[in-house]
Protein backbone atom coordinates (compact mmCIF):
# COMPACT_ATOMS: atom_id res chain seq x y z
CA UNK A 1 0.00 0.00 0.00
CA UNK A 2 1.79 3.71 -0.75
CA UNK A 3 1.84 5.74 2.24
CA UNK A 4 -0.96 7.69 1.72
CA UNK A 5 -4.52 6.95 0.29
CA UNK A 6 -8.05 8.29 -0.66
CA UNK A 7 -11.12 7.49 -0.93
CA UNK A 8 -14.82 8.65 -0.60
CA UNK A 9 -15.70 6.82 2.44
CA UNK A 10 -14.13 4.77 4.76
CA UNK A 11 -15.15 1.91 6.75
CA UNK A 12 -13.57 0.98 10.04
CA UNK A 13 -15.18 -2.59 10.63
CA UNK A 14 -16.76 -5.31 8.09
CA UNK A 15 -19.47 -6.66 11.02
CA UNK A 16 -23.46 -5.94 10.34
CA UNK A 17 -23.36 -2.33 10.72
CA UNK A 18 -19.90 -1.60 8.47
CA UNK A 19 -20.97 -4.29 5.82
CA UNK A 20 -24.33 -3.07 5.29
CA UNK A 21 -23.59 1.03 5.28
CA UNK A 22 -20.74 -0.20 2.63
CA UNK A 23 -23.09 -1.65 0.76
CA UNK A 24 -25.35 1.61 0.87
CA UNK A 25 -22.47 3.88 -0.18
CA UNK A 26 -21.09 1.87 -2.71
CA UNK A 27 -23.12 3.28 -5.90
CA UNK A 28 -21.79 7.15 -4.82
CA UNK A 29 -18.17 6.51 -4.37
CA UNK A 30 -15.07 4.60 -3.72
CA UNK A 31 -15.38 2.76 -0.11
CA UNK A 32 -13.05 1.13 2.16
CA UNK A 33 -13.97 -1.19 4.78
CA UNK A 34 -11.01 -2.18 6.84
CA UNK A 35 -10.42 -5.07 9.22
CA UNK A 36 -8.28 -5.88 11.92
CA UNK A 37 -8.10 -9.14 10.86
CA UNK A 38 -9.42 -11.57 8.44
CA UNK A 39 -12.67 -10.63 7.28
CA UNK A 40 -15.22 -12.52 9.12
CA UNK A 41 -13.74 -11.80 12.41
CA UNK A 42 -16.39 -10.27 14.23
CA UNK A 43 -18.99 -10.16 16.89
CA UNK A 44 -21.63 -10.81 14.34
CA UNK A 45 -20.16 -13.73 12.95
CA UNK A 46 -20.12 -15.31 16.93
CA UNK A 47 -23.81 -14.09 17.09
CA UNK A 48 -25.58 -17.34 17.79
CA UNK A 49 -29.39 -16.59 18.87
CA UNK A 50 -31.04 -14.83 15.99
CA UNK A 51 -32.09 -11.36 14.79
CA UNK A 52 -35.15 -9.99 16.47
CA UNK A 53 -38.10 -8.36 13.72
CA UNK A 54 -41.48 -7.58 13.66
CA UNK A 55 -42.38 -9.16 10.67
CA UNK A 56 -46.42 -9.29 11.66
CA UNK A 57 -47.88 -5.76 10.86
CA UNK A 58 -48.50 -2.90 12.75
CA UNK A 59 -49.37 -4.59 15.86
CA UNK A 60 -46.32 -6.14 15.62
CA UNK A 61 -44.08 -3.33 15.45
CA UNK A 62 -46.17 -1.85 17.82
CA UNK A 63 -45.43 -4.52 20.80
CA UNK A 64 -41.35 -4.89 19.30
CA UNK A 65 -41.62 -0.82 20.11
CA UNK A 66 -42.73 -1.48 23.95
CA UNK A 67 -41.07 -4.35 24.55
CA UNK A 68 -37.32 -2.95 23.24
CA UNK A 69 -38.39 0.68 25.39
CA UNK A 70 -39.22 -1.74 28.92
CA UNK A 71 -36.10 -3.95 28.56
CA UNK A 72 -33.93 -0.44 27.83
CA UNK A 73 -35.29 0.91 31.50
CA UNK A 74 -36.26 4.30 31.33
CA UNK A 75 -33.63 5.20 29.30
CA UNK A 76 -34.42 4.30 25.67
CA UNK A 77 -34.64 6.50 22.68
CA UNK A 78 -37.79 6.04 21.48
CA UNK A 79 -37.30 7.86 18.59
CA UNK A 80 -34.29 5.83 18.02
CA UNK A 81 -36.12 2.89 18.84
CA UNK A 82 -39.08 3.11 16.41
CA UNK A 83 -36.99 3.28 13.47
CA UNK A 84 -35.58 0.26 14.91
CA UNK A 85 -38.57 -1.78 14.52
CA UNK A 86 -40.26 -0.24 11.71
CA UNK A 87 -37.29 0.11 9.31
CA UNK A 88 -36.33 -3.66 10.63
CA UNK A 89 -38.87 -5.15 8.04
CA UNK A 90 -37.24 -3.74 5.62
CA UNK A 91 -33.82 -4.27 6.47
CA UNK A 92 -34.72 -8.06 6.61
CA UNK A 93 -36.47 -8.53 3.45
CA UNK A 94 -33.60 -7.04 1.48
CA UNK A 95 -31.14 -9.83 3.76
CA UNK A 96 -33.66 -12.58 2.00
CA UNK A 97 -33.00 -10.91 -1.37
CA UNK A 98 -29.27 -11.20 -0.73
CA UNK A 99 -29.31 -14.85 0.31
CA UNK A 100 -29.42 -14.84 3.77
CA UNK A 101 -30.62 -18.25 4.36
CA UNK A 102 -32.87 -18.35 7.92
CA UNK A 103 -34.10 -21.19 9.19
CA UNK A 104 -37.51 -22.33 7.97
CA UNK A 105 -40.25 -24.61 8.15
CA UNK A 106 -42.41 -25.77 5.59
CA UNK A 107 -41.36 -23.07 3.22
CA UNK A 108 -41.96 -20.44 5.89
CA UNK A 109 -39.41 -18.03 7.90
CA UNK A 110 -39.61 -20.06 11.47
CA UNK A 111 -39.71 -17.67 14.33
CA UNK A 112 -38.41 -18.43 17.81
CA UNK A 113 -38.73 -15.94 21.29
CA UNK A 114 -36.25 -15.27 23.91
CA UNK A 115 -36.41 -13.72 27.30
CA UNK A 116 -38.17 -10.44 27.39
CA UNK A 117 -40.07 -10.63 24.18
CA UNK A 118 -43.96 -10.80 24.29
CA UNK A 119 -43.94 -12.96 21.29
CA UNK A 120 -42.39 -14.87 18.69
CA UNK A 121 -39.90 -12.89 16.78
CA UNK A 122 -36.30 -13.97 16.38
CA UNK A 123 -34.82 -14.89 13.11
CA UNK A 124 -32.39 -17.82 12.99
CA UNK A 125 -30.35 -19.47 10.42
CA UNK A 126 -28.36 -22.61 10.81
CA UNK A 127 -29.93 -23.32 13.89
CA UNK A 128 -27.25 -21.26 16.52
CA UNK A 129 -25.15 -19.71 13.88
CA UNK A 130 -27.35 -16.29 12.55
CA UNK A 131 -24.42 -13.96 12.75
CA UNK A 132 -22.33 -15.92 10.10
CA UNK A 133 -25.20 -16.67 7.68
CA UNK A 134 -25.71 -13.18 7.88
CA UNK A 135 -22.13 -11.83 7.61
CA UNK A 136 -21.14 -14.30 4.81
CA UNK A 137 -24.54 -12.98 2.85
CA UNK A 138 -23.72 -9.56 3.29
CA UNK A 139 -20.04 -9.93 2.45
CA UNK A 140 -21.38 -11.93 -0.49
CA UNK A 141 -23.09 -9.14 -2.00
CA UNK A 142 -20.42 -6.80 -1.03
CA UNK A 143 -17.22 -8.71 -2.51
CA UNK A 144 -19.48 -8.42 -5.72
CA UNK A 145 -19.37 -4.66 -5.97
CA UNK A 146 -16.31 -3.72 -7.85
CA UNK A 147 -16.54 0.29 -5.91
CA UNK A 148 -16.03 -1.64 -2.31
CA UNK A 149 -12.23 -2.51 -1.46
CA UNK A 150 -11.73 -4.76 1.40
CA UNK A 151 -8.94 -4.24 3.73
CA UNK A 152 -7.98 -7.32 5.97
CA UNK A 153 -5.08 -7.25 9.13
CA UNK A 154 -5.54 -3.43 8.71
CA UNK A 155 -5.88 -1.58 12.26
CA UNK A 156 -6.87 1.93 12.68
CA UNK A 157 -5.38 3.72 14.85
CA UNK A 158 -5.95 7.45 15.29
CA UNK A 159 -8.42 9.89 13.41
CA UNK A 160 -7.24 12.53 12.08
CA UNK A 161 -8.78 15.99 12.39
CA UNK A 162 -8.15 19.36 10.39
CA UNK A 163 -10.04 22.41 11.41
CA UNK A 164 -13.31 21.05 13.30
CA UNK A 165 -13.79 18.27 10.33
CA UNK A 166 -12.46 14.20 10.59
CA UNK A 167 -10.58 14.30 7.18
CA UNK A 168 -9.25 10.87 7.39
CA UNK A 169 -7.22 7.89 9.53
CA UNK A 170 -4.25 6.57 10.10
CA UNK A 171 -3.63 2.47 10.04
CA UNK A 172 -1.25 0.26 10.74
CA UNK A 173 -0.85 -2.18 8.00
CA UNK A 174 -0.63 -6.09 7.65
CA UNK A 175 3.00 -5.27 7.29
CA UNK A 176 3.48 -2.94 10.66
CA UNK A 177 3.65 0.16 8.66
CA UNK A 178 1.67 3.34 9.00
CA UNK A 179 -0.32 4.63 6.77
CA UNK A 180 -2.51 7.53 5.79
CA UNK A 181 -6.20 7.17 4.89
CA UNK A 182 -8.07 10.34 3.74
CA UNK A 183 -11.55 10.32 2.88
CA UNK A 184 -15.12 12.85 2.94
CA UNK A 185 -16.45 10.92 5.87
CA UNK A 186 -15.73 7.93 7.74
CA UNK A 187 -17.85 5.58 9.93
CA UNK A 188 -16.63 3.97 13.15
CA UNK A 189 -18.50 0.41 12.63
CA UNK A 190 -15.99 -1.04 15.19
CA UNK A 191 -18.12 -3.09 17.35
CA UNK A 192 -17.94 -3.41 21.03
CA UNK A 193 -14.99 -4.05 23.75
CA UNK A 194 -16.18 -6.97 25.35
CA UNK A 195 -12.00 -7.39 26.04
CA UNK A 196 -12.56 -4.58 28.57
CA UNK A 197 -13.40 -7.71 31.10
CA UNK A 198 -11.09 -10.88 32.16
CA UNK A 199 -14.44 -12.97 31.42
CA UNK A 200 -16.06 -11.87 27.95
CA UNK A 201 -18.06 -13.38 25.36
CA UNK A 202 -16.67 -11.32 22.82
CA UNK A 203 -13.39 -12.47 20.13
CA UNK A 204 -9.99 -10.22 20.60
CA UNK A 205 -11.32 -7.68 18.22
CA UNK A 206 -13.34 -6.70 20.80
CA UNK A 207 -11.46 -4.04 21.94
CA UNK A 208 -13.01 -0.58 22.17
CA UNK A 209 -11.10 1.41 19.27
CA UNK A 210 -13.03 3.11 17.39
CA UNK A 211 -15.19 4.44 20.86
CA UNK A 212 -11.42 5.35 22.17
CA UNK A 213 -10.54 7.01 18.76
CA UNK A 214 -13.16 8.86 18.51
CA UNK A 215 -12.53 10.06 22.61
CA UNK A 216 -9.39 10.62 21.93
CA UNK A 217 -10.13 13.77 19.09
CA UNK A 218 -12.49 15.18 21.39
CA UNK A 219 -16.09 13.20 20.11
CA UNK A 220 -18.95 12.36 22.67
CA UNK A 221 -19.30 9.46 24.27
CA UNK A 222 -22.54 8.37 25.92
CA UNK A 223 -23.80 5.31 28.64
CA UNK A 224 -20.60 3.47 29.26
CA UNK A 225 -21.45 2.54 32.59
CA UNK A 226 -24.37 0.37 30.64
CA UNK A 227 -22.83 -3.17 29.92
CA UNK A 228 -24.61 -6.11 29.44
CA UNK A 229 -23.73 -9.62 31.22
CA UNK A 230 -24.92 -12.71 29.38
CA UNK A 231 -26.03 -14.94 31.97
CA UNK A 232 -24.31 -17.69 30.54
CA UNK A 233 -20.83 -18.52 28.85
CA UNK A 234 -19.45 -21.76 29.60
CA UNK A 235 -17.08 -22.03 32.78
CA UNK A 236 -14.12 -24.04 31.59
CA UNK A 237 -10.58 -23.65 33.34
CA UNK A 238 -8.44 -22.93 30.23
CA UNK A 239 -12.01 -22.87 27.59
CA UNK A 240 -12.90 -19.47 26.14
CA UNK A 241 -16.33 -18.17 27.68
CA UNK A 242 -18.25 -20.05 24.90
CA UNK A 243 -21.63 -18.58 25.07
CA UNK A 244 -24.95 -20.46 25.75
CA UNK A 245 -27.73 -18.72 23.71
CA UNK A 246 -30.57 -17.57 25.69
CA UNK A 247 -32.57 -19.49 23.60
CA UNK A 248 -31.55 -22.79 25.60
CA UNK A 249 -33.49 -21.70 28.29
CA UNK A 250 -36.11 -20.73 26.03
CA UNK A 251 -35.94 -24.24 24.99
CA UNK A 252 -36.73 -25.06 28.73
CA UNK A 253 -32.99 -25.53 30.65
CA UNK A 254 -33.23 -24.72 34.23
CA UNK A 255 -30.53 -23.60 36.63
CA UNK A 256 -29.27 -24.94 39.53
CA UNK A 257 -26.83 -23.95 42.11
CA UNK A 258 -23.93 -26.40 43.37
CA UNK A 259 -25.93 -27.86 45.57
CA UNK A 260 -28.13 -29.34 43.25
CA UNK A 261 -31.10 -26.86 43.70
CA UNK A 262 -33.24 -24.26 41.02
CA UNK A 263 -33.17 -20.72 42.57
CA UNK A 264 -34.80 -18.41 39.74
CA UNK A 265 -37.87 -18.63 41.48
CA UNK A 266 -36.03 -16.80 44.55
CA UNK A 267 -35.01 -13.68 42.02
CA UNK A 268 -38.23 -12.91 39.30
CA UNK A 269 -41.43 -14.18 38.82
CA UNK A 270 -40.10 -15.70 35.38
CA UNK A 271 -37.65 -17.46 36.81
CA UNK A 272 -35.01 -18.47 33.71
CA UNK A 273 -36.57 -15.93 31.30
CA UNK A 274 -35.98 -13.13 33.64
CA UNK A 275 -34.16 -10.36 32.39
CA UNK A 276 -30.46 -11.13 31.59
CA UNK A 277 -29.62 -8.57 34.21
CA UNK A 278 -31.47 -10.25 37.02
CA UNK A 279 -30.50 -13.93 35.65
CA UNK A 280 -26.53 -13.15 35.66
CA UNK A 281 -27.02 -11.20 39.31
CA UNK A 282 -29.00 -14.14 40.65
CA UNK A 283 -25.35 -16.25 39.21
CA UNK A 284 -23.46 -13.84 40.67
CA UNK A 285 -24.80 -14.53 43.94
CA UNK A 286 -25.71 -17.95 43.82
CA UNK A 287 -22.18 -18.81 42.59
CA UNK A 288 -19.96 -16.98 45.21
CA UNK A 289 -17.13 -18.94 46.59
CA UNK A 290 -16.61 -18.85 50.59
CA UNK A 291 -14.09 -16.67 49.75
CA UNK A 292 -16.00 -14.30 47.80
CA UNK A 293 -14.85 -15.45 44.49
CA UNK A 294 -17.50 -16.23 41.42
CA UNK A 295 -17.61 -19.89 40.69
CA UNK A 296 -20.35 -21.37 38.65
CA UNK A 297 -23.40 -22.44 38.45
CA UNK A 298 -25.06 -25.52 36.26
CA UNK A 299 -27.47 -25.18 33.28
CA UNK A 300 -29.45 -28.03 32.60
CA UNK A 301 -31.05 -29.43 29.64
CA UNK A 302 -31.47 -33.23 30.96
CA UNK A 303 -35.49 -33.71 31.27
CA UNK A 304 -36.51 -31.29 28.09
CA UNK A 305 -38.14 -33.52 25.63
CA UNK A 306 -39.59 -33.27 22.50
CA UNK A 307 -36.67 -31.11 20.93
CA UNK A 308 -33.58 -32.73 19.30
CA UNK A 309 -31.12 -30.34 21.07
CA UNK A 310 -28.20 -31.15 19.03
CA UNK A 311 -30.46 -30.26 15.72
CA UNK A 312 -31.81 -27.24 17.09
CA UNK A 313 -28.40 -26.16 18.43
CA UNK A 314 -25.71 -27.93 16.46
CA UNK A 315 -22.90 -25.16 16.68
CA UNK A 316 -23.30 -25.02 20.55
CA UNK A 317 -23.58 -28.97 20.86
CA UNK A 318 -20.34 -29.52 18.47
CA UNK A 319 -18.49 -27.22 21.12
CA UNK A 320 -19.78 -29.02 24.19
CA UNK A 321 -18.71 -32.23 22.74
CA UNK A 322 -15.35 -31.21 21.89
CA UNK A 323 -15.11 -30.68 25.79
CA UNK A 324 -16.53 -34.00 26.99
CA UNK A 325 -20.29 -32.21 27.57
CA UNK A 326 -23.70 -33.58 26.22
CA UNK A 327 -26.72 -31.20 26.55
CA UNK A 328 -28.84 -34.04 26.89
CA UNK A 329 -26.83 -35.90 29.37
CA UNK A 330 -24.93 -33.23 31.78
CA UNK A 331 -25.14 -30.23 33.79
CA UNK A 332 -23.37 -27.79 31.67
CA UNK A 333 -21.30 -25.51 34.01
CA UNK A 334 -21.94 -21.64 33.68
CA UNK A 335 -21.35 -18.02 34.70
CA UNK A 336 -21.62 -14.71 33.61
CA UNK A 337 -19.46 -13.15 30.86
CA UNK A 338 -19.45 -9.19 29.52
CA UNK A 339 -21.21 -9.66 26.28
CA UNK A 340 -22.90 -6.45 24.82
CA UNK A 341 -22.10 -2.98 25.47
CA UNK A 342 -25.05 -0.41 25.11
CA UNK A 343 -22.54 2.67 25.32
CA UNK A 344 -20.52 3.71 23.07
CA UNK A 345 -20.05 7.24 20.29
CA UNK A 346 -22.85 9.69 20.72
CA UNK A 347 -25.52 9.44 17.87
CA UNK A 348 -27.80 10.98 16.70
CA UNK A 349 -30.48 8.52 14.65
CA UNK A 350 -28.47 9.16 11.08
CA UNK A 351 -25.52 8.11 12.92
CA UNK A 352 -23.68 11.51 13.07
CA UNK A 353 -21.50 12.39 15.69
CA UNK A 354 -20.92 14.68 17.88
CA UNK A 355 -17.76 15.72 14.91
CA UNK A 356 -18.49 16.80 11.56
CA UNK A 357 -17.83 13.86 8.75
CA UNK A 358 -17.58 11.16 11.69
CA UNK A 359 -20.55 8.80 12.27
CA UNK A 360 -21.04 5.33 14.11
CA UNK A 361 -23.29 2.62 13.41
CA UNK A 362 -23.93 -0.39 15.48
CA UNK A 363 -22.18 -1.74 18.69
CA UNK A 364 -19.91 1.36 19.07
CA UNK A 365 -22.95 3.37 18.78
CA UNK A 366 -24.99 5.29 21.40
CA UNK A 367 -28.29 6.17 19.55
CA UNK A 368 -30.01 5.05 22.83
CA UNK A 369 -31.61 2.39 21.35
CA UNK A 370 -31.24 0.02 23.83
CA UNK A 371 -31.04 2.62 27.14
CA UNK A 372 -29.71 0.57 29.98
CA UNK A 373 -30.30 -2.54 28.61
CA UNK A 374 -30.42 -4.57 25.39
CA UNK A 375 -33.44 -6.41 24.55
CA UNK A 376 -32.27 -10.06 23.32
CA UNK A 377 -31.51 -9.91 19.65
CA UNK A 378 -31.96 -6.57 18.96
CA UNK A 379 -28.27 -5.91 17.92
CA UNK A 380 -28.07 -7.29 14.58
CA UNK A 381 -31.07 -4.95 14.22
CA UNK A 382 -29.51 -2.22 15.14
CA UNK A 383 -26.46 -2.97 13.15
CA UNK A 384 -28.82 -3.54 10.04
CA UNK A 385 -30.68 -0.17 9.96
CA UNK A 386 -28.17 1.95 11.67
CA UNK A 387 -25.61 0.99 9.09
CA UNK A 388 -28.09 1.80 6.09
CA UNK A 389 -29.48 5.01 8.18
CA UNK A 390 -25.54 6.10 8.76
CA UNK A 391 -25.08 5.41 5.01
CA UNK A 392 -27.78 7.32 3.44
CA UNK A 393 -26.07 10.26 5.28
CA UNK A 394 -22.85 9.75 4.05
CA UNK A 395 -24.21 10.44 0.77
CA UNK A 396 -25.15 13.53 1.33
CA UNK A 397 -21.32 14.92 2.96
CA UNK A 398 -19.82 17.17 0.60
CA UNK A 399 -16.42 16.51 -0.91
CA UNK A 400 -13.90 18.43 1.32
CA UNK A 401 -11.79 21.73 0.65
CA UNK A 402 -8.46 20.63 -0.80
CA UNK A 403 -6.33 20.27 2.51
CA UNK A 404 -2.66 20.04 3.90
CA UNK A 405 -1.44 16.46 3.32
CA UNK A 406 -1.39 14.04 6.60
CA UNK A 407 2.23 12.02 7.27
CA UNK A 408 1.62 8.92 9.53
CA UNK A 409 3.67 10.95 11.92
CA UNK A 410 0.47 13.00 12.24
CA UNK A 411 -1.43 10.70 14.28
CA UNK A 412 -1.96 11.36 18.40
CA UNK A 413 -0.29 8.52 19.29
CA UNK A 414 3.16 8.91 20.90
CA UNK A 415 5.25 5.69 20.25
CA UNK A 416 7.78 4.87 22.82
CA UNK A 417 9.25 1.08 23.65
CA UNK A 418 7.45 -1.46 26.23
CA UNK A 419 7.16 -5.05 26.98
CA UNK A 420 4.74 -5.47 29.76
CA UNK A 421 1.99 -5.19 27.89
CA UNK A 422 0.27 -9.00 28.54
CA UNK A 423 0.75 -8.32 32.01
CA UNK A 424 -0.51 -4.94 32.38
CA UNK A 425 -3.98 -6.00 29.82
CA UNK A 426 -4.76 -9.07 32.26
CA UNK A 427 -4.24 -6.92 35.17
CA UNK A 428 -6.84 -4.49 33.92
CA UNK A 429 -9.25 -7.31 32.91
CA UNK A 430 -8.72 -8.45 36.27
CA UNK A 431 -9.48 -5.15 37.71
CA UNK A 432 -12.57 -4.60 35.83
CA UNK A 433 -14.37 -7.80 35.98
CA UNK A 434 -13.49 -7.61 40.11
CA UNK A 435 -14.27 -3.87 40.78
CA UNK A 436 -16.38 -2.76 37.83
CA UNK A 437 -18.46 -5.79 36.71
CA UNK A 438 -21.72 -6.96 37.13
CA UNK A 439 -22.16 -5.28 41.36
CA UNK A 440 -21.07 -2.51 41.44
CA UNK A 441 -19.96 0.33 44.76
CA UNK A 442 -18.22 3.37 44.96
CA UNK A 443 -15.05 2.07 47.00
CA UNK A 444 -15.04 -0.61 44.77
CA UNK A 445 -14.91 1.59 41.26
CA UNK A 446 -12.45 4.22 43.25
CA UNK A 447 -9.88 1.43 43.88
CA UNK A 448 -10.40 0.20 39.91
CA UNK A 449 -9.80 4.59 39.35
CA UNK A 450 -6.69 4.30 41.12
CA UNK A 451 -5.68 0.92 39.65
CA UNK A 452 -6.65 2.13 36.13
CA UNK A 453 -4.24 5.66 36.99
CA UNK A 454 -1.15 2.81 37.84
CA UNK A 455 -1.53 0.47 34.63
CA UNK A 456 -1.85 4.28 32.83
CA UNK A 457 1.51 5.47 34.17
CA UNK A 458 2.89 1.95 32.45
CA UNK A 459 1.15 2.28 29.43
CA UNK A 460 3.84 1.19 26.50
CA UNK A 461 4.10 3.78 23.77
CA UNK A 462 4.91 0.91 21.01
CA UNK A 463 2.77 0.98 18.29
CA UNK A 464 2.19 -2.44 17.81
CA UNK A 465 -1.31 -4.18 17.88
CA UNK A 466 -1.65 -5.26 21.17
CA UNK A 467 0.12 -2.28 23.19
CA UNK A 468 -1.97 -0.12 20.75
CA UNK A 469 -5.68 -2.14 22.38
CA UNK A 470 -4.39 -1.58 25.19
CA UNK A 471 -4.44 1.80 25.32
CA UNK A 472 -7.60 1.82 24.04
CA UNK A 473 -9.10 -0.69 26.32
CA UNK A 474 -7.44 1.41 29.36
CA UNK A 475 -9.29 4.53 27.67
CA UNK A 476 -12.76 2.49 27.75
CA UNK A 477 -11.83 1.04 31.49
CA UNK A 478 -11.92 4.44 32.23
CA UNK A 479 -14.70 5.74 30.80
CA UNK A 480 -17.06 2.92 32.58
CA UNK A 481 -15.13 3.60 36.06
CA UNK A 482 -15.92 7.16 35.73
CA UNK A 483 -19.63 6.80 34.35
CA UNK A 484 -20.18 4.20 36.90
CA UNK A 485 -19.24 6.20 39.32
CA UNK A 486 -21.25 9.23 38.25
CA UNK A 487 -24.34 7.18 38.34
CA UNK A 488 -25.87 6.80 42.11
CA UNK A 489 -28.85 4.61 40.72
CA UNK A 490 -29.22 1.44 39.75
CA UNK A 491 -30.83 0.83 36.30
CA UNK A 492 -30.82 -2.05 33.67
CA UNK A 493 -27.32 -3.54 33.10
CA UNK A 494 -25.89 -0.89 36.08
CA UNK A 495 -26.54 -2.22 39.57
CA UNK A 496 -24.64 -0.23 42.35
CA UNK A 497 -24.54 -2.36 45.98
CA UNK A 498 -24.90 0.78 47.89
CA UNK A 499 -27.55 2.64 45.38
CA UNK A 500 -29.73 -0.24 44.76
CA UNK A 501 -32.84 1.38 43.37
CA UNK A 502 -33.39 2.94 40.62
CA UNK A 503 -33.43 7.18 40.60
CA UNK A 504 -35.84 8.76 37.96
CA UNK A 505 -36.09 11.93 39.17
CA UNK A 506 -31.55 12.71 39.43
CA UNK A 507 -30.52 9.60 36.41
CA UNK A 508 -33.33 9.21 33.63
CA UNK A 509 -30.39 10.74 31.59
CA UNK A 510 -27.83 9.79 29.57
CA UNK A 511 -24.45 10.16 31.00
CA UNK A 512 -22.17 11.84 28.50
CA UNK A 513 -18.06 11.97 28.92
CA UNK A 514 -16.15 14.16 26.55
CA UNK A 515 -11.86 14.52 26.49
CA UNK A 516 -13.14 18.28 26.56
CA UNK A 517 -15.19 18.36 29.78
CA UNK A 518 -13.69 15.78 31.18
CA UNK A 519 -16.43 15.58 34.04
CA UNK A 520 -19.86 13.37 33.06
CA UNK A 521 -22.48 15.16 32.48
CA UNK A 522 -26.38 13.63 32.69
CA UNK A 523 -28.62 14.71 30.08
CA UNK A 524 -32.05 13.83 28.76
CA UNK A 525 -32.56 12.59 24.87
C1 LIG B 1 -21.13 -14.73 21.25
C2 LIG B 1 -22.08 -13.64 20.83
C3 LIG B 1 -23.40 -13.94 20.54
C4 LIG B 1 -24.28 -12.94 20.15
N1 LIG B 1 -25.56 -13.27 19.80
C5 LIG B 1 -26.39 -12.31 19.31
C6 LIG B 1 -27.68 -12.64 18.80
O1 LIG B 1 -28.08 -13.80 18.77
N2 LIG B 1 -28.46 -11.62 18.33
C7 LIG B 1 -28.05 -10.32 18.32
O2 LIG B 1 -28.80 -9.44 17.87
N3 LIG B 1 -26.81 -9.99 18.77
C8 LIG B 1 -25.98 -10.95 19.25
N4 LIG B 1 -24.74 -10.60 19.69
C9 LIG B 1 -24.31 -9.20 19.59
C10 LIG B 1 -24.02 -8.85 18.13
O3 LIG B 1 -23.36 -9.93 17.53
C11 LIG B 1 -23.17 -7.61 18.00
O4 LIG B 1 -23.63 -6.59 18.82
C12 LIG B 1 -23.17 -7.10 16.56
O5 LIG B 1 -22.84 -8.15 15.70
C13 LIG B 1 -22.18 -5.96 16.40
O6 LIG B 1 -22.03 -5.68 15.03
P1 LIG B 1 -21.08 -4.51 14.58
O7 LIG B 1 -21.14 -4.48 13.09
O8 LIG B 1 -21.41 -3.28 15.31
O9 LIG B 1 -19.63 -4.95 15.10
P2 LIG B 1 -18.80 -6.30 14.89
O10 LIG B 1 -19.60 -7.34 14.24
O11 LIG B 1 -18.17 -6.63 16.18
O12 LIG B 1 -17.67 -5.86 13.85
C14 LIG B 1 -16.61 -5.02 14.26
C15 LIG B 1 -15.60 -4.94 13.15
O13 LIG B 1 -14.67 -3.91 13.46
C16 LIG B 1 -13.37 -4.36 13.20
N5 LIG B 1 -12.44 -3.58 14.02
C17 LIG B 1 -12.45 -3.36 15.36
N6 LIG B 1 -11.42 -2.56 15.70
C18 LIG B 1 -10.75 -2.28 14.56
C19 LIG B 1 -9.59 -1.51 14.26
N7 LIG B 1 -8.89 -0.85 15.19
N8 LIG B 1 -9.19 -1.43 12.98
C20 LIG B 1 -9.87 -2.10 11.99
N9 LIG B 1 -10.96 -2.84 12.22
C21 LIG B 1 -11.40 -2.92 13.49
C22 LIG B 1 -13.41 -5.83 13.55
O14 LIG B 1 -12.31 -6.49 12.98
C23 LIG B 1 -14.77 -6.20 12.94
O15 LIG B 1 -14.61 -6.39 11.56
C24 LIG B 1 -23.84 -11.60 20.07
C25 LIG B 1 -22.51 -11.30 20.38
C26 LIG B 1 -21.63 -12.30 20.74
C27 LIG B 1 -20.20 -11.95 21.04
Amino acid sequence: METSRRADYVIMGAGIAGLRAAIGLADKGRVIVITKEQLGESNTSYAQGGIAVALGGEEDVSAHLEDTVTAGDGLVNREAAKMLVEEGPLRVEELLQWGTGFDRHNGELMLTREGAHSRNRILHANGDATGAEIGRSLLAHARAIKSISLLEWTMCVDLLVEGDEVVGLTVLDHEGQLRVIRARAILLASGGAGQVYSDTTNPAVATGDGIAMAYRVGAEVSDMEFYQFHPTALSLPGVPRFLLSEALRGEGAYLRNSRGERFMDRYHALEELAPRDVVARAITREGMGTGGELLHVYLDMRHVQGVDLRKRFPSISAFLVQHGLDLSRDLIPVRPAAHYLMGGVKTDVNGKTSLKRLYAAGEAACSGVHGANRLASNSLLEGLVFGARAAEMMREEPEPAASAEFSANDSNSTFMAGNETNILLMELQRVMWQKAGLLRDASGLLEAQSALRQICSKLPGTSDRSSLELRNLHAIADMIVCSALAREESRGAHYRNDYPNRDDACFQKHSVLSKERRAVRFESD
